[in-house]
């Protein structure tokens, strides 16, 4: 269903929504728009297929670490996983099937990148550019997802090392690792999944570590046949697994974060995270060095049941000495010791609050304001991460101050809840622009900035973390709340909030 029926053809787009991104940001605020009556829109994505990270992310030991249970859309919830933790796989299979059932797949170009969107005053309308041709649109929500762009480390000679490297995004499964002398660059949670799951194999694995993450063990196991039969079959079950599961991410991160200020005893979490290390690495300088000195929470912790204890094994070291370069042959690092390696894998994360990260490409108003720009000098700012005043008709699924750190999933849910609200307004009004009112998100900002000093970030150990939540202003652009706020405002918020033009 269109919004303007009766514009004249000048003002017809070629779509009335066009989504960049068509992970599983994109899919879940396909489906709720589809659901809302709004049939005619279209999804881009640069990959060949659906499911964004789980498109890409195809390392050796891929897998989500936050319960199955509750990674995945509330209408769309699976008892087929093979663990409580799936392996990635079978959430890109996840991604494919949801494609099927809702009907998406015509709606969705794939191989296309973009490289341009600006918006017409004219018309109201954007217009797109992309790898594959120009299209305009109505509305325009990028769900690029914040881990989408990799981050290739700054060292010297980094592109000089002549045998096999990739970045872990990038997994080229032509490689072996099996009997070859391999270094990885990195310990963060991708690091934490491809460390235990090659070493074995591996002639001899050098892990460098710049700073160290917290790893805490993970209730892993597989379902089998009888616990999927029974959350299957047992009515309530899937239900009851899921509440428990949402429950948990929110004691773990949500709350932990957000309210750390608040909640009694989170040193001793730290006294047992530290016990777990001790109990894991048998070697006392190694657990030293495998011991982080900032506070659990500053930086995403991971969890794993024996990234630490592959730091046992004889043909994995870890080594802290600082990289000096990149050679044809290895890494040399400052000690002048050099490193020679067949494989050089790369777990070095990606841009997350860059400027050339959010969005990946050149977007701007009417007036030429140009929205990375725009944040670079205000800072990041937003309407519960879905809108930004001074930018009309354009939405972000996980724009600045949006994700509260709970499932991915219900950050989507939420997203896609505002945002349909939003068009369903305009719709209602025959509006042909929609944009958030700068009183509305000031007031946004500052409630959500008055919890700052409550959260984990405050704590002065943080600045040791290197933490991708910091900016380089040192801001954290999460959404400071409890996922049940979050929800509760993303579909009740005034409508008042944002101004409508015909
Ligand atoms: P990351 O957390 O950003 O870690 C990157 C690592 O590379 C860090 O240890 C970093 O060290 C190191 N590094 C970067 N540049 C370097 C340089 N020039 N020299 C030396 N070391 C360098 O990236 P990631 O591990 O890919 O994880 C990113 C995010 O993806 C995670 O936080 C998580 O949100 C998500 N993820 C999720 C899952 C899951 O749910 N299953 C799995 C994997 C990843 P510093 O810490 O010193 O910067």
């Amino acid at each position: 269903m269109s919004i303007v029926p009766d514009a004249s053809p000048a003002f017809i787009p070629h779509h009335e929504i066009v989504i960049v991104g068509a992970g599983f940001s994109g899919i879940g605020t396909a489906i709720a728009l589809i659901r809302a009556g709004f049939d005619d829109l279209l999804l881009v994505d640069d990959a060949a297929g659906p499911g964004g990270t789980w498109h890409w992310n195809t390392y050796p030991g891929v897998a989500v670490d936050i319960p199955s249970f509750s990674y995945q859309f509330s209408f769309a919830q699976r008892s087929g996983w093979s663990r409580s933790y799936a392996p990635g796989r079978e959430l890109r299979d996840y991604a494919e099937q949801i494609v099927d059932e809702y009907g998406l797949e015509p709606k969705m170009r794939f191989d296309t990148r973009v490289h341009e969107a600006s918006f017409d005053e004219a018309t109201s309308l954007w217009t797109i550019a992309t790898s594959t041709g120009e299209i305009t649109a109505r509305w325009l929500i990028h769900a690029g997802g914040p881990l989408s762009q990799p981050k290739l480390p700054d060292i010297e000679g980094i592109d000089s090392f002549t045998d096999d490297t990739m970045h872990t995004s990038r997994w080229d499964h032509e490689v072996s690792t099996a009997g070859k002398r391999v270094g990885i660059i990195g310990t963060g949670a991708t690091a934490v999944q491809v460390i235990p799951e090659i070493a074995a194999d591996t002639a001899h694995l050098t892990v460098f570590q710049r700073t160290p993450i917290w790893c805490l063990p993970k209730p892993d196991f597989p379902l089998g046949r009888v616990g999927r039969a029974g959350l299957a079959a047992i009515p309530g079950m899937r239900q009851a697994a899921r509440l428990a599961s949402q429950a948990f991410v929110e004691a773990t991160f949500p709350v932990l974060a957000h309210f750390h200020r608040w909640i009694p005893g989170t040193d001793a979490l730290e006294v047992a995270a530290r016990s777990y290390i001790r109990s894991q690495v048998s070697d006392p300088a190694t657990r030293g060095k495998l011991t982080p000195a900032y506070a659990l929470g500053c930086k995403r912790p991971s969890f794993h049941n024996s990234y630490l204890s592959t730091f046992n094994r004889p043909n994995v070291a870890l080594e802290t000495t600082s990289i000096e370069a990149i050679t044809p042959t290895g890494i040399r690092t400052t000690d002048g010791t050099e490193h020679p390696l067949d494989v050089l894998i790369l777990a070095t994360g990606f841009k997350v609050t860059d400027k050339d990260a959010l969005p990946t490409y050149r977007l701007t108003t009417a007036d030429g304001t140009d929205l990375a720009d725009h944040w670079e000098s205000e800072r990041f700012r937003s309407y519960q991460g879905v809108a930004t005043a001074g930018f009309p008709n354009f939405f972000t699924v996980f724009g600045p101050y949006g994700y509260n750190g709970a499932s991915f999933f219900t950050l989507v849910e939420n997203s896609a809840a505002h945002i349909v609200r939003v068009l369903d307004e305009a719709r209602r009004r025959d509006a042909i622009t929609a944009e958030v009112t700068t009183t509305a998100q000031d007031a946004y900002m500052e409630s959500i900035l008055a919890r700052g000093p409550l959260q984990v970030f405050s704590n002065p150990t943080c600045a040791s973390a290197n933490s991708y939540y910091f900016t380089k202003n040192g801001d954290v652009p999460f959404r400071a709340s409890t996922t049940l706020e979050a929800a509760w405002h993303s579909r009740r918020f005034p409508l008042s909030d944002y101004a409508f033009s015909n």
